[in-house]
Formats: structure tokens, C-alpha cells, sequence
């Protein structure tokens, strides 16, 4: 599905001596090389604030921590998404409100979000699966309208942009009050094990965020708030300073990949390929098809056998988890969301595939014996 050697290798020499650098230093905790990246990253985002912590999980968590949200209060979030969204709002004594997604864009559906809203809500979290924007227009008016905090998941959408219908252009994470995200090594921007980060324009909230994440001390053995221990270490600092650098980069290869997948499956009848939002570009972290009329699971077989790895993203909604279930959510209580459970299917894409590994894939995928 993606290709981190190969990626690794084009910059070794540039990531080699990065890591020397920091190995020669000892710094391994809050050595320079966060700050620096901070700083980096927040340039390459709009200027806002950016917190690194130690992974995009803790990240959603910092964020909703800082919000001090009470045990019980509801926090409403798309029911097709990783479950890590979900499981620290659990985690946190919050109750999660799932809501279903759009069926074209895999996002939630901002439709739907109002019938949800009670006087316990208090945020609404859109993930940009896959890569590409949220409906953040109509999610920022309702939430304007119901006084609720906006926390993007940009765990897959580094990169990506929102374009407002006053033409208005922002970056994915820097939109709502708060934008969360994931360096884990096959995101867009991936290190080499685990870390993420936290964006918001609001300075006093960054302050506070980055108390949280690091014992809620701001000088040491001085706590002022309840904090945990997500911090970046150096070294994936230094390698994601370095990678930074090609994140534009990484995104073109990765929708160049996108474009050659959509012109050469567009004649594929029993297929549909992702659709393209108008309102945003797309980090393309997923390749994501639908299958229309054929079985998804004997297309997937089929193309492990031609020796074409897939994955789906995901297999079982939320609700239907043992783990977040809840009384009167069963089978049928989300149906888009479901039908996509069964449906979906993503193609490897990566920074590093060649023309005739994409001739490949194609020519495999109109290939498939829909009949058998
Ligand atoms: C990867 C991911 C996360 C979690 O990030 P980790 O760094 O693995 O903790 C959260 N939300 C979404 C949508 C993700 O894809």
C-alpha cells in the first residue's frame, strides 16, 4: 500500500544525518529540533500555532482536554472513521454522537448534524477521510449557530484545502478552533514511528495545549492544570523537519497517482472511482474505490492474487463495534455508513509508484472476471 523504504532511501543521506545529528546531541527529549519543527510546520500551515505531541490519538485528546469539557457532554463525530476519534471522547467520560457520513464524499454529513444536536452537545469533530475536506462550510454555521467548538481530524489531510464559497482558501487543521493530526509513518507526512500534532490560531489555547501535553507544567515540577505525557521525541523532530520539505512534493505524486487511477478506471462500469470535491483539494491519503455491482471482498481476493495489495477502510462501523455499541444503534442505523463498509475498497498509493506498477493495477482491475 505504500512503499517507506523506497521513500526513506530518496532522502536517506538528508534523514541519516539528521538522526547523527540528534544522536550526537543526547537530546532525545525537547531537544531543538521540536521547536524548530513547530515552527516549521506552523509556517507551512498559515502561521497558526502548532503543538507536537507523541501521536495523533493524544492529539485529539490534548484538544478536548484543553476545551474542559464535563463527563456527559456530547461530542458529535462521523460514524466512518478510525476509531480513534471516538475512543478517547470515551475515554475522556464524553459521549460520542455519531452521525453518518455523505455517500459521495465519505465525510459527514452536514445534513444530518442539527437532528443530533442537543443541549449537552458541545463540539463537533469532522474527519477528512482520506484525504480531502469536510463540508467545514455548513459544519462552521452550525456550529456558529449552536455555540460549538469545531476540532478537525486532519489525521489523513495534511495538505489538503478548503475553498470557501466566498473563494476563500484555507488549509485543512486550521479551519475550526482546533485541528488535530498524525505523523505515524504512512501518513502524508509520516515519521518514523510515532507522533502528531495539535493546530490553532488561538494563542492562549496553544499555551495551555502545550501544558497538557507535557504534565501540565509549564516550568518544571509547576502543575497548573492536569496534563499527560505526549511529547514528540527529538528524532522524529529532526526526520519530520527533513520531510517536511517534501510534503508539497509528496502530495502532487500522490494526486498524479489519483489522476492516472481516475483516467484509466473511468470506463470501468462496475467500479466508481472517488469523487472530487469542488470545495477541496485532496491529500489523496487514501485511493478509495466503491464497488458497484460485483462482490468487494471476492474483487479483493482476486486482486491479492494478481499480487495487488488492498485494504478496507473500514470493515466495521463504530456502532456495530462491541466496544461502542449502544442500546438502540444496531444493523440499520446508519446505512450509508454501512453499505461503505461493505463497498469500499483502497488501491495503493504512495509517493514512490512507478508508471507500470499504476499500467499494472489498471490493467488487472478491467481485467477482473465480474461473473465468476
Ligand atoms: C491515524 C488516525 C488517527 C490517529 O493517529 P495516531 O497517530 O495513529 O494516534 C486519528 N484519526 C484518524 C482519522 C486517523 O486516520
Amino acid at each position: 500500500m505504500v512503499d517507506l523504504q523506497a521513500q526513506y532511501l530518496r532522502i536517506k543521506e538528508e534523514i541519516d544525518a539528521a538522526i547523527q545529528n540528534v544522536l550526537n546531541s543526547t537530546a532525545f527529549i525537547q531537544g531543538p529540533q521540536v521547536q524548530e519543527f513547530a515552527e516549521a510546520l506552523a509556517k507551512h500551515s498559515d502561521n497558526t500555532n502548532v503543538i507536537p505531541c507523541a501521536n495523533g490519538t493524544d492529539a485529539l485528546q490534548i484538544a478536548m482536554m484543553a476545551m474542559e469539557f464535563k463527563v456527559g457532554d456530547e461530542i458529535i463525530l462521523p460514524v466512518h472513521t478510525y476509531v480513534a476519534t471516538a475512543e478517547v471522547i470515551a475515554l475522556l467520560g464524553l459521549t460520542p454522537v455519531f452521525v453518518d457520513v455523505d455517500e459521495k464524499t465519505f465525510t459527514i454529513d452536514s445534513a444530518q448534524i442539527e437532528n443530533k444536536i442537543t443541549s449537552r452537545t458541545v463540539a463537533i469533530v469532522p474527519v477528512h477521510l482520506y484525504g480531502q475536506c469536510a463540508d467545514m462550510e455548513s459544519i462552521l454555521t452550525i456550529a456558529a449557530k449552536h455555540k460549538l467548538v469545531v476540532i478537525e481530524d486532519v489525521a489523513q489531510a495534511l495538505g489538503a484545502e478548503f475553498k470557501f464559497s466566498n473563494e476563500e482558501v484555507k488549509k485543512a487543521g486550521t479551519i475550526g478552533l482546533i485541528g488535530t493530526t498524525s505523523f505515524f509513518p504512512s501518513k502524508n507526512l509520516g515519521c518514523y514511528g510515532d507522533g502528531g500534532a495539535i493546530f490553532t490560531h488561538d494563542k492562549e489555547l496553544a499555551r495551555k495545549m502545550r501544558m497538557i501535553a507535557n504534565h501540565g507544567q509549564q516550568i518544571k515540577y509547576h502543575h497548573d492544570v492536569i496534563g499527560i505525557n505526549s511529547r514528540l521525541d527529538t528524532l522524529q523532530a529532526a526526520i519530520l523537519l527533513v520531510k517536511l520539505n517534501y510534503l508539497t512534493d509528496y502530495t502532487q505524486r500522490r494526486n498524479k497517482v489519483a489522476d492516472f487511477y481516475d483516467e484509466n478506471l473511468k470506463d470501468c462500469q462496475f467500479i466508481e472511482t472517488p469523487f472530487r470535491s469542488p470545495q477541496s483539494t485532496h491529500a489523496y491519503h487514501q485511493y478509495t474505490l466503491k464497488v458497484k455491482t460485483i462482490d468487494r471482498d471476492h474483487f479483493k481476493k482476486y486482486l491479492e492474487s494478481k499480487g495487488i495489495p488492498t485494504m478496507i477502510y473500514y470493515p466495521v462501523p463504530l456502532h456495530l463495534q462491541k466496544a461502542y455499541k449502544k442500546d438502540g444503534f444496531g444493523e440499520g442505523s446508519f446505512p450509508v455508513t454501512e453499505k461503505l463498509s461493505k463497498t469500499v475498497i483502497s488501491l495503493p498509493i504512495h509517493t514512490e509508484m512507478t508508471e507500470s506498477e499504476l499500467v499494472y493495477i489498471c490493467e488487472q482491475i478491467k481485467a477482473y472476471p465480474q461473473h465468476a
